[in-house]
């Protein structure tokens, strides 16, 4: 068997550290063209000297140097770039077989799109790109014979449960919906009025899963569905109106699918990333995850219930974005991005997140979508208006 080249975009966070674990345990099979990093210099050092990729990316020429310097000490051969233009470079680069899209946020869009502009097979874990630009994105995968497969654990298992044929579209394929279960996050068991008092570790302490930051405080408000409810429907080509949200505390079942005769088929395992990320790098194939097999009798029970609409008015946002398309979605991830960073650095309380974005929401009238830069256009005024909320509410 030849060997797969892979570009892990996002090396130093939680998804790229568990991607490196599942291409560790096939050694013969996938060896790393590039590794990425922006501000975790130890963990992509360490992680260089481990895997010894042909490149490593990070944020600017002080970091390159440094790390070069200490990569060339260790006898290690890794070439080390820096800025978003190498980001790019190693998303596209001919040797790539597979690029690991797992940069957060919408920093990640550029280098993801080169991937998909180079006809790679993108495993897309960075949800926030497709929201930005799903038309866009979403075409350029079609235009350039990319081979995308979700990372998400709900899109893979949705993923898993369509037939191969699903492209035909969804009545074709005789899908009537589609159920993201969702784990409620730490705050599900919550009273509204207890959540503007909430921190910052109590929202990064998610029960079931360990991730960043960013999509940690997006679980506890919500958002995150709301985001992979936009991110379904431009993945499987569904309307908003057929993804159905359900809150499923146990996380064993990662989302179902509802087909007209009465079947549902849904994919369950335990709640580790590795399972998704080795479907996607092994795909058709199957190959070892590292994952402990699930035992049904020791999760005993599986519970699924409604959202609470009043403690989670983010999923709604999202959800009306959706509807609304154009523009609207980017407006919704810029502002979310702003809302949540200042969030973690304790400028706004919790609750303030969903106000935020309603309000830049409604000062951006939405559009349709010409290019990426009238995406990313679009991305940069929704800071500003967030920013200007902020400023304006100290
Ligand atoms: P982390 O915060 O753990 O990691 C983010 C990665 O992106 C790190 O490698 C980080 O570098 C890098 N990064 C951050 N900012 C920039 C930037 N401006 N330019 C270039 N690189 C940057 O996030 P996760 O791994 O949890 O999530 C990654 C993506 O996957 C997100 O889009 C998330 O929504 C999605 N996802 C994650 C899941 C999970 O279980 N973690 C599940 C499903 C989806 P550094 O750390 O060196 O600063
Ligand atoms: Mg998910």
């Amino acid at each position: 068997m030849s060997v797969t080249w892979v570009t892990v975009l996002g090396a130093t966070g939680s998804i790229g550290v568990s991607t490196l674990d599942v291409i560790s345990r096939h050694t013969q099979r996938y060896a790393v063209f590039a590794l990425t990093g922006h501000s975790r210099m130890s963990v992509l050092k360490a992680q260089c000297l481990a895997h010894n990729p042909r490149y490593a990316v990070v944020a600017n020429a002080a970091q390159a140097l440094v790390l070069q310097t200490h990569l060339r000490e260790a006898r290690c051969l890794t070439e080390v770039l820096a800025g978003g233009d190498a980001l790019e470079q190693v998303a596209a680069a001919e040797s790539v077989d597979v690029v690991m899209a797992a940069i957060v946020g919408a920093a990640g869009l550029r280098p993801t799109l080169a991937a998909v502009r180079a006809g790679k097979r993108v495993l897309l874990a960075n949800k926030e790109a497709l929201v930005m630009s799903g038309a866009l994105f979403m075409q350029a995968v079609q235009k350039h014979g990319a081979v995308l497969l979700p990372i998400d654990s709900e899109h893979n298992a949705i993923f898993q449960c369509l037939p191969l044929d699903y492209a035909r579209g969804m009545a074709s394929v005789g899908v009537r919906r589609i159920l993201l279960t969702a784990s409620g996050g730490p705050f599900r068991d919550m009273q509204a009025g207890d959540l503007s008092s909430v921190t910052p570790e109590q929202a990064c302490a998610h029960p079931n899963w360990s991730m960043g930051q960013k999509i940690s405080v997006d679980s506890a408000s919500m958002m995150n569905k709301g985001l992979e409810l936009i991110e379904a429907s431009w993945l499987f080509n569904v309307r908003p109106s057929q993804i159905e949200v359900v809150i499923h505390p146990q996380s064993v079942v990662h989302s179902l699918v509802d087909y007209i005769d009465g079947s549902v088929i849904a994919q369950l395992g335990n709640p580790d990333m590795r399972t998704p990320i080795a479907h996607a790098l092994a795909w058709p194939e199957r190959v070892d995850s590292g994952v402990s097999p699930l035992d049904l009798l020791t999760v005993a029970r599986l519970d699924f219930r409604p959202p609470d609409p009043v403690m989670f008015p983010c999923l709604r946002l999202a959800r009306e974005a959706a509807e609304v398309g154009g523009t609207a979605c980017a407006v919704l991830n810029a502002a979310n991005e702003v809302a949540v960073e200042a969030f973690l650095g304790r400028r706004i309380g919790f609750t303030d997140i969903p106000v935020i974005i309603e309000h830049t929401l409604e000062s951006l009238v939405p559009e349709s979508v010409q290019d990426l830069d009238h995406i990313l256009l679009t991305d940069r005024l929704a800071r500003e208006h967030a920013l200007n909320w902020l400023t304006n509410h100290r």
